[in-house]
């Protein structure tokens, strides 16, 4: 069966994403993209996000491809959210309702290759672009 948000075939983005995390935390080279692998996933899987926790994460996107902030920036803009308690949303969604509808995307993590960081680097922002582009007029 595949994936009905992102379109990889047997759910092979799933498997995918957990190899990927371990990478990111094991080598710091991988780890460098870890905030954009992240977002594109999750923007992607829309299902695990409430409607304001996937329009936070498409800002995130935005600020870290298009306003080139820094992932610790923007970590730490998150961080004086989260502890000033001034977040009033929650980012996860139990309900298991997809926020978009829309399972027909350019890049997956599936076009994410992984023989070495660089690689791996410009595949994961190529894919991050690409999810930004496809995103960015949706009206949700
Ligand atoms: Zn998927």
């Amino acid at each position: 069966m595949n994936c009905p948000e992102c379109g990889a075939s047997e759910y092979l983005c799933k498997t995918r994403f957990d190899e990927f995390l371990v990478l990111e935390f094991t080598d710091a080279g991988y780890g460098a993209v870890h905030h954009l692998t992240v977002t594109a996933y999750m923007l992607q899987h829309s299902s695990k996000l409430t409607r304001d926790g996937w329009l936070h994460m498409r800002q995130l996107l935005r600020e870290f491809l298009v306003e080139n902030k820094p992932p610790e920036h923007v970590r730490k803009q998150n961080r004086d959210l989260v502890d000033s308690g001034k977040r009033t949303f929650k980012i996860k969604s139990r309900d298991g309702l997809p926020v978009i509808n829309k399972s027909a995307w350019t890049k997956t993590i599936l076009d994410v290759r992984t023989e070495n960081a660089e690689v791996y680097c410009a595949d994961v922002t190529a894919w991050a672009r690409a999810v930004l582009d496809e995103v960015q007029g949706l009206k949700v």
